[in-house]
């Protein structure tokens, strides 16, 4: 049994595909500026940030660099196009629909170009970027356009001569934090329903892997998108990030990243307005990393070997490019150790004998995170029963990285609060309002 922050293995089409493309060589980036109201900017500040293929070391390009003044400017076109009679506002609920149907359209279209830059960007195999992120991404867009004009409400039976029902309104500015493994898939599952239920969007891409958040720029445009309804900033955590978690006109933040950064931004939306927050925090799991991750997983195996763990394969650096990690077993791991209790983030695994299902249900439970755990015995009712007793967003039995757009995904405990994909995903992006109407005549 294991915990892991998921890297997404569903959505394969058909593997008998005829023909799987190929990445584009030499592709040129055309999409490196900050992208306010189907525009694209300089920074004000006038700065620039590299941007590097972790696969190679080598820069790509370098990218404009957004901070406080431009999401300043980012929120206010995401206000103006979300006020009352705005172009967004008046659009019927399936327009939003068929915009995001248009979207998916102009994925499918340019998937071979932004699994490249993924593949560029964050140093993942292109046909994982090519099957996996971008299947999901053109999956998602398509299952929440066809939410948009069925989000609706109740009416609610009340005592004495009232009328009373509920509506789904949309949040209104909402900011979209991502991080560097999933750039776009990410995004996506944060755009699609926040789009679907009628909000507008500040977005600010991970800094090491802003490329397909930039394209998407793009392709909002060219799908009919209004101005103002999507704004993409690319920059830091601690410039551009806390800017829009400080901001007083943005309503709600979606992120996902670290636990550590996640505390700031609910210390941040608790100093400011109270803004909504769902949160997709960490979990344990195997990924693609930069230098500094790099280093951290080296620390990480360096104190399971210092606190006894028998290291059964892999343990160190691999090639003399890029930052790549041999996949790395500890066996004789204990429930003490930093590598059993901690994220690393890194291809380490660790393995730990349990005697009884008691015992590994109590085990399991004890840690700070919640995001996913998967079991695999042929006996259901055992198999029911550590799904049940487990405390976890999501439970796999007999299989693993099953996601679908369908089922929300989430965290327990400091694995998250609230819930990305499915029908759930809706609740985070409408507040509901009461209308209660006073009828003058009695109940008959
Ligand atoms: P990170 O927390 O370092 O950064 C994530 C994003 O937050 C980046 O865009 C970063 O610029 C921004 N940020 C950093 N400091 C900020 C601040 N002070 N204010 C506002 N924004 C700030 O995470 P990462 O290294 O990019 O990604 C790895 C983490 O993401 C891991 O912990 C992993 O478990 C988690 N993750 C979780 C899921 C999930 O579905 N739960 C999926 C993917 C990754």
């Amino acid at each position: 049994m294991t915990t892991t922050n998921g890297t997404i293995e569903n959505g394969l089409p058909d593997k008998k595909m005829p023909m799987l493309p190929k990445p584009i060589t030499n592709l040129e980036i055309q999409h490196n500026q900050i992208f306010i109201n189907n525009e694209w900017h300089q920074s004000v500040s006038g700065r620039t940030f590299p941007v590097y293929n972790p696969a190679t070391g080598e820069k790509i390009c370098d990218v404009q660099e957004a901070d406080k003044a431009d999401v300043d400017k980012a929120v206010e076109a995401a206000k103006a196009a979300f006020q009352k009679g705005s172009p967004w506002r008046r659009l019927d609920a399936s327009g939003r629909g068929k915009l995001l149907h248009k979207l998916g359209d102009l994925l499918e279209r340019n998937r071979v170009i932004l699994a490249t830059l993924e593949t560029m960007d964050t140093g993942k195999p292109f046909l994982h970027a090519f099957l996996v992120d971008l299947e999901g991404c053109i999956r998602t867009l398509r299952y929440f356009a066809g939410w948009a004009d069925k989000i609706q409400g109740k009416t609610i039976p009340v005592d004495e001569s009232f009328l009373c029902y509920t509506v789904h309104e949309p949040v209104g500015v909402c900011g979209a934090i991502t991080p560097w493994n999933f750039p776009l898939l990410m995004l996506i599952w944060k755009m699609a329903p926040a789009l679907c239920c009628g909000n507008t969007l500040v977005i600010k891409p991970a800094e090491q892997t802003p490329l397909t958040s930039l394209y998407m720029g793009s392709l909002i445009k060219e799908a009919g998108f209004p101005p103002g309804v999507v704004n993409i900033v690319p920059g830091y955590g601690p410039t551009a990030g806390a800017a829009i978690t400080h901001h007083p006109n943005i309503d709600k933040v979606a992120f996902t990243g670290s636990t550590e950064v996640g505390k700031l931004i609910k210390e941040a939306a608790s100093a400011s307005n109270l803004k909504r927050v769902t949160l997709e925090l960490g979990g344990k799991n195997p990924c693609i990393i930069d230098q500094e991750q790099f280093d951290k997983v080296l620390e990480y195996i360096q104190s399971g070997k210092d606190e006894g763990a028998k290291l059964e394969c892999g343990g160190s650096a691999v090639g003399e490019r890029g930052f790549f990690i041999k996949p790395t077993v500890f066996s004789e791991v204990n429930d003490d150790m930093r590598i059993a209790r901690e994220e690393i983030f890194g291809p380490v695994q660790s393995i730990l004998k349990f005697k009884s299902l008691d015992d590994v249900i109590k085990r399991a439970n004890n840690s700070q995170y919640g995001l996913t755990a998967a079991v695999f015995t042929e006996n259901l009712d055992k198999a029911l029963s550590v799904a049940s007793a487990l405390q976890s967003g999501t439970v796999w039995i007999n299989c693993y990285n099953a996601l679908h757009a369908q089922t929300p995904f989430g965290g327990f405990k400091m694995s998250g609060n609230g819930r990305e994909l499915g029908e759930y995903a809706l609740t985070e992006y409408t507040e509901v309002k009461t209308v209660t109407i006073k009828l003058s005549q009695k109940k008959l």
